[in-house]
């Protein structure tokens, strides 16, 4: 059993959804292709790549996700 979470991009501002067992290390990037979340450790080009793609949504930024008592925060990290 996996639950949709609800975040704000902290690069865009926008709302975005992710599976909780999408999340792994808690490192994200705020983009999905086709409703395919892209690979979250890609590349800074890489991101920048898919951006410029038709189908893609998001900012593709990099996004850290960071549990809290109440929930979970998305904050801003590197292209790590
Ligand atoms: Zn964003």
């Amino acid at each position: 059993m996996s639950s949709l979470l609800t975040f704000v991009c902290p690069h865009c501002e926008h709302k975005f959804v992710m599976e909780e067992s999408e999340i792994a290390c808690g490192i994200v990037r705020h983009g999905a292709i086709n409703d395919n979340p892209i690979n979250p450790h890609a590349s800074k080009e890489e991101c920048e790549k898919y951006l410029k793609m038709p189908n893609v949504r998001g900012c593709c930024k990099p996004v850290k996700i960071v549990k809290k008592e109440d929930g979970y925060i998305a904050e801003v990290c590197d292209y790590i």
